[in-house]
């Protein structure tokens, strides 16, 4: 519309060249509630990007924004002393880790974002094992700066500005569908982790033992790809065999994104680090943390500051997002839903062969676009964005060459909302290949 195109038009003089969003979805947002988004010139859309996974409960949920009305009126800003608010979200925070878990772990504030955790992630993991190294997984995504840019698999940022670490050392992930050994699931009678086994238990396999591992259990902007339970458990019990801390980055699958609160939980594993952001807050109010082992506290004071680690706002948010999301059994709306979407992407799969894969978990979704007919599985993704987005579904795309349609709906999102976006979703992969 004519003010969404105005405002558009405004930004892309006035704004860095590095914005991205309304590059490949054009629309200025005058405001937001629930699952849906409404444009400048009143345009409604549904909101199956919420805030690149951030917004679990969607936009300004009411119960949330109360609670973060009246943490407003008595504080706001709160350094790293101890405060009720922040009392309350670490007492929270904890309790949500599965078993004892709680009792033996501890937290570290961050700053604001995912990226910032995954910083402090690497040097807790470094300063608690006095060793320097780390291992990554190929696709992974970790965030902007330069020591989760280089922990990324995604070469082409690092290209203009070097690799901001010494010492990464990719190893693939378990990507069947791109398996870099070129075996079949059915026919895979090992995984990707025996090779990585292989490389760090030999002497002279050129990779001195790593701080630490640092894995996506599900890679959320590598595409929606959901590792195997073998993969997982292997590369659990080699890092514990091997006293390497295994760090997991729940920055997009935590908070109840897959299912269960945390992904780990659903693969029996109980990781050393853990880095959560995004949907912490519920709405959007950035906040970012580390929970880790009590024993992996060798921080001196000091060692890992930042002025913006007492957001009291993110942290009332995050209480009464948390309350909510128990009283109202959002994780059970997760798994319902998720199962709704599987069903609906599967049919949709078997009916148009330019589709090469469906995965996910929880209201973490993937489609894979292959190669057809002259047209890059990306030039399909990319049409079917924009087809999706003219019809009123906001979705984003990820995973190599964004040949993966991604749908990250709110965790609150409704059968209704689910079934009106598959239909627009189908809509668009039927209008994408005509
Ligand atoms: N880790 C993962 C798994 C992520 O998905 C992201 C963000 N997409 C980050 C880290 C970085 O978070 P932020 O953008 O808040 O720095």
């Amino acid at each position: 519309g004519p003010r969404s195109k105005e405002l558009l038009d405004r930004q892309q003089v006035r704004e860095s060249s590095a914005r991205t969003y309304p590059r490949y979805l054009p629309i200025a947002i005058r405001r937001a509630a629930g699952s849906y988004v409404e444009d400048l010139d009143g345009n409604v859309f549904l909101d199956f990007l919420a805030g690149a996974g951030v917004l679990s409960l969607g936009h300004n949920h009411p119960r949330v924004v109360a609670a973060v009305r009246e943490q407003l009126g008595d504080l706001v800003h709160g350094l790293d002393f101890p405060t009720p608010a922040k009392d309350a979200f670490t007492e929270a925070q904890l309790g949500m880790l599965p078993g004892d878990m709680g009792d033996r772990f501890k937290i570290h504030y961050c700053g604001p974002t995912g990226a910032n955790a995954v910083e402090a992630a690497l040097k807790l993991a470094k300063i608690a094992t006095g060793r320097t190294d780390i291992v990554a997984f190929s696709g992974g995504f970790h965030g902007s700066t330069a020591g989760a840019m280089a922990v990324t698999g995604n070469v082409g940022p690092k290209a203009a500005v070097g690799n901001g670490l010494p010492g990464v050392h990719f190893f693939p992930f378990s990507y069947c569908r791109r398996c870099p050994l070129g075996l079949r699931p059915e026919t895979c009678s090992t995984n990707c982790a025996t090779y990585l086994r292989s490389v760090l238990t030999d002497a002279n396999g050129g990779v001195p033992r790593p701080a630490g591992v640092l894995l996506e259990l599900i890679q959320g902007e590598g595409g929606s790809v959901v590792a195997t339970r073998e993969f997982v458990r292997e590369v659990r019990q080699l890092t514990r065999e091997l006293e390497i801390p295994l760090i997991v980055d729940e920055v997009q699958t935590g908070c109840g994104r897959t299912g269960s609160w945390f992904a780990f939980e659903q693969y029996d594993i109980e990781p050393d680090i853990v880095i959560a952001s995004k949907a912490l807050s519920g709405i959007g109010l950035p906040v970012s943390v580390l929970l880790y082992r009590g024993d992996l506290d060798r921080w001196s004071p000091g060692a890992h500051i930042g002025t913006f680690r007492g957001n009291q706002l993110a942290f009332a948010s995050g209480v009464a997002a948390l309350d909510y999301v128990r009283s109202a059994d959002v994780l059970g709306n997760v798994c319902r839903r998720g199962a709704q979407i599987a069903q609906s992407l599967g049919a949709l799969a078997a009916r148009v062969p330019g589709i090469a894969e469906v995965r996910g978990r929880g209201l973490l979704w993937g489609v894979e676009f292959g190669d057809t007919d002259g047209l890059s599985g990306s030039q399909v993704a990319a049409a079917v964005r924009a087809e999706c987005l003219r019809r009123g579904l906001i979705v984003e795309l990820g995973g190599r060459d964004d040949c993966v349609l991604r749908l990250l709906p709110p965790l609150t999102v409704s059968e209704a909302e689910i079934a009106v976006a598959l239909d627009i979703v189908h809509d668009a992969v039927a209008a994408a290949f005509p």
